[in-house]
């Protein structure tokens, strides 16, 4: 067993990482008062990003992509974690806003959909939650119907990221609800102008983001907008879902939480009360300790699921532990963060607050803390017991 990163995977997260301190956390004091980025520094940082060489890191290399495994992938993730300039689960940073269902386009479906994505042209969101089915998406009520060459879509999604700015949806509906996840699930991509959708924003959530709701009424959809095969739609959602745990969940708190205790050495050994640092207190120093020892656990779960992932093994069940693990973590570590920091901590002066409230949100979506708990239980039950 090696605990040493590759030597090539130690220079490219270097290189982010001198990225990172460089160009993205200086961009930190220009942010809007609510620490949005506005969409001209957005395009200035993916310019740069291009220049370095940095562009479509995350995109496979038959689409023209770095097709970096998913270590790297990690590797990146930590090092962008470690910036407040972008919410969690969203942030085409590095590369076009995939969703990688897309991925699974035929190749007449490649010319519409996945070309234009990737050359920046067009966005799709993916649409799966619903008012009666969120935790549980196998229950989705939204009905594909099919009439001749298309099938006619009823149904209402909602906390939908990002609709508002995109051309399509790639949006999962029932074409047979009698066997739910197992095959009766379709993902289509759904023109989000078609007669018949509504896109409205719903209330502005705790990450200073407004999510969205699509209400579909007898819209019209070519059975040629299907990704993938009829009923495959679910299994094809889960499979972009176990990727994103390790990495937006998994490394990019771990980089959040290492930014946090990074200030909170720093602060704590600056800042004098009573006539001494607040470094030199036990109860200050247990925050730091206790910080120090839960970023690295999870550092640790996180390479070692995208280890055994890039290997072929099946890494469902540990991407449920980083998830939980790391959202968990990051949440404490916020926490202790901005405590140590006072009022300072809680001012938007300062990225903490960013931390704390993203890391509020993730443990919600992708799997709630308490379902990927459940899942796993189930799960280490069914399985024979092994040290
Ligand atoms: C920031 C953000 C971005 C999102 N973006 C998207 C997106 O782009 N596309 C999309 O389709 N969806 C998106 N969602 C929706 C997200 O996937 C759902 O919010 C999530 O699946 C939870 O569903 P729900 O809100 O309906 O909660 P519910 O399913 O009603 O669950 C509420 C709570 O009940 C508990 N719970 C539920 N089931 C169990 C159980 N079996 N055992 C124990 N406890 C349980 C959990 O604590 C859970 O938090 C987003 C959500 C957020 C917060």
């Amino acid at each position: 067993m090696d605990f040493e990163l590759s030597e090539e995977h130690q220079m490219l997260r270097d290189m982010v990482r001198t990225f990172v301190d460089k160009e993205l956390i200086p961009l930190e004091n220009a942010l809007g008062p609510n620490r949005e980025i506005t969409p001209d520094v957005m395009k200035g940082i993916q310019a740069k990003t291009k220049e370095m060489g940095l562009w479509m890191l995350d995109v496979p290399e038959e689409y023209g992509g770095a097709g970096l495994d998913l270590m790297s992938r990690c590797i990146i993730d930590e090092q962008v974690g470690r910036t407040s300039l972008f919410h969690w689960h969203w942030y085409p940073t590095f590369g076009p806003a995939l969703r990688p269902v897309l991925l699974h386009c035929n190749e007449e479906q490649k010319q519409r959909f996945l070309w234009p994505v990737l050359r920046g042209e067009i966005r799709i969101c993916f649409a799966q939650t619903e008012p009666d089915a969120g935790s549980d998406p196998a229950n989705l009520r939204t009905r594909a119907v099919r009439d001749g060459d298309d099938y006619v879509i009823n149904g209402n999604k909602r906390f939908i990221t990002a609709a508002g700015e995109s051309q399509y949806a790639q949006l999962m509906a029932a074409t047979d609800p009698e066997k739910g996840s197992k095959g009766g699930i379709t993902c289509f991509i759904v023109d989000l102008k078609a007669k018949g959708v509504t896109v409205t924003e719903s209330w502005p959530n705790i990450t200073g983001e407004c999510l969205w709701e699509i209400a579909l009424d007898n819209v019209r959809v070519p059975a040629a907008n299907i990704i993938g095969e009829v009923g495959q739609g679910f299994e094809l959602g889960q499979k972009f879902l176990t990727e994103a745990r390790i990495k937006a969940h998994g490394a990019r708190s771990v980089g959040a939480a290492q930014r946090c205790l990074d200030m909170m050495i720093e602060y704590s050994q600056q800042r004098v009360t009573f006539g001494q640092p607040l470094s030199d207190r036990q109860a200050i120093q247990f925050m730091i300790v206790d910080s120090a020892m839960e970023i690295r656990m999870v550092r640790n779960l996180v390479y070692e699921c995208a280890w055994r992932s890039d290997r072929g093994e099946d890494i469902r069940d540990l991407s449920y532990m980083v998830k939980i693990q790391g959202t968990e973590m990051v949440t404490r570590v916020a926490d202790r963060a901005i405590q140590i920091h006072g009022g300072m901590g809680v001012s938007r002066e300062l990225p903490l607050e960013h931390f704390y409230r993203e890391a509020r949100a993730v443990r919600i979506n992708e799997g709630a803390t308490e379902v990927l708990r459940w899942r796993l239980a189930r799960n280490l039950m069914r399985k024979p017991k092994r040290s």
